[in-house]
Order: C-alpha cells, then structure tokens, then sequence
C-alpha cells in the first residue's frame, strides 16, 4: 500500500499547479498550495498515510455530511421535507432556483443552500453539537474551529446570507438566519486532517457502527443515505462525471480536502489546497482516480 500511495503522489503532484487556491473566503488564500497529503484507513483500523496527512486546514463543505448525519438523527427522513436529495448541474454557492415559485427546497443537502436548510434541523446547540460528533468519531477531541476562518467567512458570507434569507422568507427555515449561519460558518472552519477525515469516512464506510444513539433513524437508512448523498452531490456538479470516474462515495471541500468511504472496506481523507473551477482539489480529484483505479475501488 506504501508504494502505491508514493506513486500516485508522484504521478498526481504535478497537477496541483493547475489550480488555485480558494481566496473568496480571505483567510483561505492563505493556505500552502505545495501541501499534499493522503491518508487510508481500512475497516480494520490499520492507518497507511503519506505527505501532510496530518497538517490541519478548515473542513468547509466536507461538514455538510456531518450536519446531515445529525440532522437525519434528529429527524429521521423528515429532513427531506426541507431539502431534496437530487442532482444539480448547479454549482454549490446556486442561488436563484429558490426564488422560482414551484421550487420547495434547495436540490440536495451537499450545496450551500442545502446544507443551512440542514444544519437549521439539527436540535440544540447545532455547532457544539457537530463539533462533538467529528471529535468522538475521529477520537480526536483536540479537533476546534479556526476562529480566523470563522471571522472571515462570516464578514464575506453575503452569497450564504442571501441564500439563508431567501429561505427564511420562502418558510423553508424558521429560525433566525442569522443564527443559523453562525453555526454554518462555525462548522465549515473546523480543522482537520486528511487522517481526521479517513476516520470519518471509514465510520460512514462501515455503516455508521458505534454510535451510542441513533436517535430517530436506524444506522442502514442513515449509512444508506449519506453514501446515497454523497455520490450524487458530494462533488457538486461534477457528481455524475466523478461516479463514472472513481465510483466512490465522497465530499470535497474549498479547503482542499476529499472525504471518501469505500462501503465496506476503507475510508480515504487526501488534502492539496489548489482548486478547480468547480470548487474541488485538482490534484485531490486525480488521485482519487488513481487510487480507484490501482485498488478497484469504484462501486459501479
Ligand atoms: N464555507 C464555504 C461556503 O459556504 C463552503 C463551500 C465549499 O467548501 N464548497 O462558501
């Protein structure tokens, strides 16, 4: 496994130039765009790993499945009542469907619009709670949120603003949208690795086994549903064109990051800054193909 994680860095590295670091979100043009890590846990536990597997960046849209999770065990499949759980040629930040009279909800729970409509089903304190869910399924409870990236996404955040607004006045959310943003903008700043994310997405890749509580959902229909979510809006609208590719259950995030789970066998966390046009991690997106296809991955 070793040399095979240090050929597809080697093969995929190069590709990274192609991209660019986000910078819509201030505090992320920052980052180091020659950072470039994978890490592989298996459904054994056993840990393989390779390059900054350990250096933190801010979770972003990889959050959403975490809030899904919680939302769905508070909730049941009720959740969808709210959000839909279909594909969109839309890209993440999409807007203006919301506005047509016979559009309900926004599309899926993996956009933003989606995922505020989500995060605002979750019971109590909705950021406290998802942060302590990432630290008990990672074991990791130094796990926190960057403040400076929280501070920045929300003095820029007027794209989400509009979104969770409109929603507020369509009745798709009830509560404060302000409010419902703090805890937004709290949980995509959450740091991780890409090790913290191979440990989610083993858990999710296992069928969520080792919860204490399930709450309103058994483990299969929650298992089902965020591997279901993943493959046709983790990858925002490249979705389809990614299953075809890697046929593998993910999320990425503009922090650079991918969160995979193999059903089954392992969870996969890769972390390279640079973006494409559509938001996800060029080189991150290359070696998921390579990883799929060297260890035939794809579930298709
Ligand atoms: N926090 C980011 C935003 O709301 C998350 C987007 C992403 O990772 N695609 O714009």
């Amino acid at each position: 496994m070793q040399k095979i994680l240090e050929e597809v860095v080697e093969e995929n590295r190069p590709l990274a130039k192609r991209g660019r670091v986000a910078s819509y979100i201030p505090a992320l043009a920052k980052a180091d765009p020659n950072h470039l890590g994978i890490c592989i846990v298996d459904v054994n536990g056993d840990i393989y790993k390779i390059g900054d597997a350990d250096v933190k960046f801010t979770i972003q849209s990889i959050s959403k499945v975490i809030s899904l999770m919680l939302a769905l065990i508070d909730n049941g499949e009720k959740v969808f009542e709210k959000v839909g759980r279909e594909g969109t040629e839309d890209p993440f930040n999409t807007l203006y469907k919301l506005d047509f009279p016979h559009i309900e909800k926004p599309v899926n729970p993996m956009i933003n619009a989606g995922a505020i409509a989500t995060t605002a089903q979750i019971k109590g304190d909705k950021f406290g709670r998802i942060l302590e869910l990432i630290r008990r399924i990672t074991g990791n409870a130094d796990i926190d949120y960057s403040r400076e990236v929280y501070l920045s996404e929300k003095a820029t955040g007027e794209k989400n603003r509009a979104i969770a607004h409109l929603m507020k006045a369509r009745g798709i959310i009830e509560e404060d949208p302000e409010e419902i943003l703090d805890h937004y903008f709290k949980q995509c700043s959450i740091e991780v690795t890409a090790c913290d994310l191979a440990k989610i997405a083993v858990f999710i890749a296992n069928g969520c086994s080792g919860l204490e509580s399930y709450g309103k959902i058994d483990r299969k229909t929650l298992s089902r549903n965020l591997l279901a979510i993943m493959t046709i809006g983790g990858m925002y609208n490249v979705s389809g064109q990614y299953a075809a590719q890697v046929g593998v259950p993910s999320k990425s995030g503009v922090g650079g990051g991918i969160m995979a789970a193999v059903p089954g066998r392992m969870g996969i966390g890769v972390f390279s800054p640079p973006l494409d046009e559509n938001g996800n991690s060029i080189a991150g997106c290359a070696i998921m193909k390579s990883l799929s296809d060297r260890l035939d991955l794809s579930i298709f």
